[in-house]
C-alpha cells in the first residue's frame, strides 16, 4: 500500500505549486543519471500512512525553484522505512480516525533516495497528478453516491418504522418532500458522474476537465445534504456511533476539502465556461 504526500501544514495546499518540501540532487558527478535526492520538509494529511501494509510514499517535492511554476515539482517514491522519515502523529477528521488507513503528519529529515525514484523524470509532478486525478475523483464520487444511497435507505426505513404524534415520522412535516428531493439529488449526481466517466473514456483527462471538476464540487455536498436528512430522521441516535450516519456525513464533509476544496473546482468550471466566450488571458483565476 502507498500514501500520497502532497499537502503541507505550512502552506496553502489548495495551490499545488506552493509546496516547499525540498528534494536536492546529490552526487551526480558522473552525469550518467546516478546519484541521490535528499528530501527535507514536512507533510500532513497523508492518507493511508496508518495502514500496517503502507510501504511506499509518493512525495511531491520541490526540485527546481527557478523553473516555471508547473515544472518546479517532482513526484518521488520514498519507501516508508527510509532513514529520516518519521510519522509525527495521526490526525483525526472531526473525531474519526479512519482506521486502519489513518491520515498522518510526517517529517522528512535528510531522507536519501536514489535518483531513479523520481517518477517519469524531474519537474513532472503536476502532469502526473493531473493524469491520475480524473479517475480518482470519479471513484470518490461513486463511493459518495453509495453512501448517500445507503443513508437515504436507512432514513426511509427508520421514518416508516417509528411513530410520533400518531403518524410515521416520514408522514410528518415536510419529510415526504425532503425524501423526494434527496432521491432527485442522488439520481442527478449519478448521471453527472456517469457522463464524466464516459467523457474520460472517450478522450482522456483533457476531454473532461470541466466535468471532473463539476462532480468533485457537486457530489460531496449532495451526499452531505442527503446524509444530514437521514441523521435528522434518526433523531439523536443519528449523531451517535450506533448508526453509520455520523461517519458517513464526516466522510462527505471531508471530501469537500480532500483532493482540493470546493472553491478550486468551482473556479475550474467557471474558467472553462467563461473561456468559451472571452479571451483566455482575461479568465485566469482557478489554479487546478
Ligand atoms: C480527510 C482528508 C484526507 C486527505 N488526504 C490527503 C492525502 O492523501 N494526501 C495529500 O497530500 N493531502 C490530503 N488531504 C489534504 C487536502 O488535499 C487539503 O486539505 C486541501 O487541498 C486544501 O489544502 P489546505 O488544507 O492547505 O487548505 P488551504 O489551501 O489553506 O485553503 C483553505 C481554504 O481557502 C479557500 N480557498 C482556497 N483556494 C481557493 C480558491 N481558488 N477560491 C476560493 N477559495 C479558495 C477554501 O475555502 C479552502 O478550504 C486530505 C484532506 C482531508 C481533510
Amino acid at each position: 500500500r502507498s500514501a500520497f504526500c502532497m499537502t503541507e501544514p505550512g502552506v496553502a495546499s489548495s495551490d499545488a505549486t506552493n509546496m516547499e518540501l525540498t528534494a536536492v540532487r546529490d552526487g551526480d558527478g558522473s552525469g550518467d543519471g546516478s546519484g541521490d535526492y535528499v528530501l527535507n520538509g514536512r507533510k500532513w494529511w497523508s492518507t493511508g500512512i496508518g495502514h500496517p501494509d503502507c510501504k511506499v510514499l509518493l512525495v511531491m517535492a520541490l526540485t527546481d525553484p527557478e523553473a516555471d511554476r508547473h515544472r518546479r515539482h517532482s513526484m518521488i517514491l520514498v519507501p516508508t522505512d527510509t532513514e529520516g522519515v518519521k510519522v509525527e502523529r495521526l490526525l483525526d477528521t472531526m473525531g474519526f480516525r479512519d482506521e486502519p488507513y489513518g491520515h498522518g503528519e510526517l517529517s522528512f529529515t535528510d531522507v536519501r533516495v536514489p535518483a531513479e525514484n523520481v517518477i517519469a523524470g524531474p519537474g513532472r509532478a503536476a502532469e502526473i497528478a493531473q493524469g491520475r486525478l480524473g479517475p480518482g475523483r470519479v471513484h470518490h464520487c461513486m463511493r459518495l453516491i453509495g453512501l448517500a444511497e445507503k443513508s437515504l435507505e436507512l432514513g426511509c426505513q427508520r421514518g416508516l418504522q417509528r411513530q410520533a404524534f400518531g403518524k410515521p415520522l416520514v408522514a410528518l412535516g415536510g419529510n415526504r418532500e425532503r425524501i423526494a428531493k434527496a432521491r432527485i439529488q442522488i439520481d442527478s449526481a449519478r448521471l453527472l458522474v456517469l457522463n464524466t466517466a464516459w467523457k474520460l473514456d472517450q478522450g482522456g483527462p483533457r476531454n473532461a476537465l470541466s466535468e471532473v471538476a463539476q462532480i468533485k464540487a457537486a457530489v460531496p455536498i449532495m451526499a452531505q445534504e442527503v446524509i444530514d436528512l437521514a441523521i435528522q430522521l434518526h433523531g439523536g441516535g443519528g449523531l451517535s456511533s450506533d448508526f453509520p450516519l455520523a461517519g458517513a456525513w464526516t466522510s462527505a464533509r471531508a471530501l469537500r476539502l480532500a483532493d482540493g476544496p470546493d472553491e478550486v473546482h468551482l473556479g475550474t468550471v467557471a474558467r472553462i465556461e467563461l473561456g468559451k466566450y472571452v479571451s483566455r488571458s482575461s479568465t485566469k483565476g482557478g489554479k487546478r
